[in-house]
C-alpha cells in the first residue's frame, strides 16, 4: 500500500490491542517452493514490483495465494525473503507502507506491513496470514497501491481486524487484534493474497 496520506488517518487516533494466542493448528501440507520461486527470493537487490500495467503481472496479481510449508519458514531463505520485501517496500522508488507476496511475484501468503501502532513504526513480515475477524465498525480513507501506479481512491475498511499468522521465531500460529490505520494496511495487503485489489472496493 502506498504512503502519503497516512497522517490523515493517523490523526483520527489509533487504538490497538494485541492478543497473542497459541493455536496449535499447523497443518503442513503446503507445496514446497518451486525453483522459480527460489530464484525470485535468492536474487540480489530490491525485488521487482509487479503492476497491473503488465498483462503477465496482472495474472499473478489476480491469483489466489497458498501457504508456505513450515520447512520453508524455518529456512534461511525465508529470512532473506522477509529482508528483501522490507527493503523493497521501503525503497525510495516505492515508499510504501505494505507489500504482499504476489506484488513481488510470489503466489504465497506473506505480507510486510508497517506497524504504525507499535513504537518506532517497524515493518514486520507475516507468513501464512489470514484475517479471522472484521469489525462491523468501519472507517473510510484514501488508498493507493504499489501495483497500481498513479491511482488513489476512497475505500471503506473495518476499524478493527483479528489476524492469524505463523510467528517466525516460534513457528506457532498466533493472533493479533489490530485497529486504525494499521488495520487498513492489513486488509489491503491480505486482499492481495486473494487476488483482490483496492480498486475493486472503490
Ligand atoms: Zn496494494
Amino acid at each position: 500500500m502506498k504512503a502519503g496520506i497516512r497522517d490523515f488517518i493517523l490523526a483520527g487516533g489509533v487504538v490497538m490491542a494485541v492478543l497473542a494466542a497459541v493455536c496449535g493448528c499447523s497443518a503442513d501440507n503446503a507445496p514446497r517452493l518451486t525453483g522459480a520461486e527460489k530464484d525470485i527470493i535468492d536474487a540480489a537487490g530490491i525485488m521487482r514490483v509487479l503492476t497491473v500495467d503488465d498483462r503477465k503481472d496482472s495474472l499473478v496479481l489476480r491469483s489466489e495465494c497458498i501457504d508456505f510449508p513450515m520447512k520453508a519458514l524455518r529456512s534461511e531463505r525465508f529470512g532473506r525473503l522477509a529482508d528483501r520485501m522490507i527493503a523493497t517496500v521501503t525503497d525510495s522508488t516505492q515508499d510504501g507502507v505494505g507489500i504482499a507476496g504476489p506484488q513481488v511475484g510470489l503466489k504465497r501468503r506473506v505480507v510486510a506491513v508497517q506497524r504504525f501502532d507499535k513504537a518506532g513504526e517497524p515493518f514486520e513480515v507475516y507468513p501464512n496470514i489470514r484475517v479471522e475477524y472484521l469489525s462491523d465498525e468501519k472507517q473510510t480513507g484514501p488508498e493507493g497501491c504499489l501495483s497500481i501506479p498513479e491511482i488513489y481512491g476512497e475505500v471503506e475498511r473495518s476499524q478493527t481486524v483479528v489476524i492469524s499468522y505463523v510467528d517466525i521465531r516460534t513457528l506457532d500460529t498466533v493472533r493479533d487484534t489490530v485497529s486504525g490505520f494499521t488495520a487498513v494496511i492489513f486488509q489491503h495487503e491480505t486482499d492481495h493474497l486473494d487476488g483482490i485489489l483496492f480498486t475493486d472496493r472503490m
